[in-house]
């Protein structure tokens, strides 16, 4: 087995007992790192710019699920569109609206996750959850055709703290539980390389992990 295919199966072996979707995040990475993971069977890979993912779609193989984890620009959402499995990044109500028109144009329903707020840094990107209640309250996120909420993301603030991490985490599944039965929501997006462990134990069932799969990411160049 290649190393970042022994990497992915070192993980899923120690979240055995867990019932979850594992999103490699492959941004940064060369095609040929995603087609090691695709050798170990990984199907779920995650990109944050849209250019990187499209040019990256069009040469790998037909059967990887993409997903769109980074903040999206409304005027891209069109390159996206056609073949995104899910996008996670969904933050205010005028991309929504564009995602759906775009939908519209390809009579394509797009799945899409509402990213929430729950950081202490106002770095990150998101809803709070008093706006997403409003949307709810207004009908909203019911009216829009061709898209499908089909959940929640939210990242975790960046620190040692556990019990800052768990608590956040905790925050957004029980929200995420609240709106399940209203919105017919399946997937809670939490966790990455340095918190999946924590984000599963407080209730997701989708992980985005990077660093502990393909290594550090050299922005450099
Ligand atoms: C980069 C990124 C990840 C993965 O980060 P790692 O720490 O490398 O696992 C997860 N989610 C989002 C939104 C990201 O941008």
């Amino acid at each position: 087995m290649n190393q970042i295919a022994e990497n992915i199966h070192q993980i899923k072996k120690s979240l055995a007992n867990h019932d979850y979707t594992l999103v490699a995040v492959s941004k940064t990475k060369p095609n040929e790192a995603i087609t090691s993971a695709y050798e170990g069977g990984q199907r779920h890979f995650g990109e944050n710019k849209v250019q990187e993912l499209v040019d990256k779609q069009a040469v790998l193989p037909k059967d990887i699920t993409w997903h769109m984890i980074g903040h999206l620009q409304r005027n891209k959402v069109k390159y996206i569109a056609p073949f995104v499995y899910l996008i996670h990044g969904v933050d205010t109500e005028k991309l929504l609206v564009q995602i759906n028109k775009e939908g519209k144009k390809i009579n394509r329903k797009i799945n899409c996750l509402l990213q929430v707020h729950i950081a202490k840094e106002d770095t990150k990107f998101g809803f709070s959850t008093t706006e997403i209640n409003e949307m709810i309250e207004k009908g909203i996120l019911q009216n829009l055709q061709y898209i499908e909420i089909k959940g929640l993301m939210g990242m975790a603030t960046n620190t040692k703290d556990q019990e800052v991490v768990i608590s956040e985490f905790s925050e957004l599944n029980s929200f995420y539980k609240k709106l399940k039965p209203l919105l017919n929501l399946e997937i809670l997006s939490m966790g990455m390389s340095g918190d999946y462990h924590l984000a599963l134990e407080a209730g997701s069932n989708m992980v985005r992990i990077g660093s502990a799969i393909f290594g550090e990411r050299d922005y450099a160049n």
